[in-house]
């Protein structure tokens, strides 16, 4: 079996999830006693965070290179990077190891296409919903991607920050996400990716108006597929 090296803690709140999914994925199809074999390095996302706040993308890429690097120093086969919006600086991160980097926009849009959706909503912070790293990835494979207004883009990333990554699940947030994601499927989304790892703390299939994709849940699933 293939090590994975973590890196998580953006916000430890999701690292949990990937954790959990990843030997659950190969309790199920190993049986018995198996689990993964994993390699966790979780950052101070405190620092991260001051990072995104000043604009200062290459300080983070730095912290989380160094972090991937002792990954594969440790032993593991390939990185997951437990977050959405780092993958900002994959590049980066990619061009300090040897080792692969499964990136969770590919493992997203293979979902999506899996599912044939061609047109899908987008949550996940203000980087991720209105920079080019992660919609141009979805685009590149034929994916048109719709996101919030402007106001309510800041009610989505707000949400994010000052309460999913603090742990804090919020039912009035919740009817808040319901109504945006009804807005979209409005405009022709025929899916809603949650696009940032904590956003599935709060949406499910249940509550949600369109069909959910999870990137926590792919993500998780397409490393622990590739395990052994
Ligand atoms: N976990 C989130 C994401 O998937 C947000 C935290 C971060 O800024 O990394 O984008």
């Amino acid at each position: 079996m293939k090590i994975i090296g973590l890196i998580g803690g953006m916000s430890w709140e999701s690292t949990v999830t990937y954790y959990r999914l990843i030997n659950e994925y190969v309790k199920n199809k190993l049986g018995g006693l198996h689990s993964a074999k994993i390699l966790l390095y979780s950052v101070d996302f405190a620092e991260i965070e001051e990072c995104q706040t000043n604009g200062d993308w290459d300080k983070s890429a730095a912290i989380l290179g160094a972090a991937a690097l002792s990954l594969q120093k440790a032993g593991a086969d390939l990185i997951v990077i437990c977050t959405n919006t780092m993958h900002k600086v994959a590049p980066e991160i990619s061009a300090m190891i040897d080792i692969p980097i499964i990136h969770i926009a590919d493992a997203t849009a293979d979902a999506l296409l899996a599912a044939n959706i061609t047109k899908a909503a987008l949550l996940g912070t203000k980087y991720t919903m209105l920079q080019d790293f992660y919609r141009e990835r979805l685009e590149k494979r034929g994916i048109s991607v719709l996101v919030p207004n402007g106001g309510d883009i800041e009610i989505v990333n707000r949400v994010i920050y000052d309460e999913l990554c603090c742990g804090v699940v919020s039912p009035s947030s919740r009817e808040e996400y319901v109504r945006i994601i009804g807005e979209l499927k409005q405009q022709g989304a025929q899916g809603v990716i949650l696009g940032c790892t904590e956003i599935g703390m709060l949406i499910d299939e249940q509550c949600s108006p369109l069909p959910v994709f999870d990137t926590t849940v792919i993500h998780a699933e397409k490393a622990a597929e590739i395990l052994y």
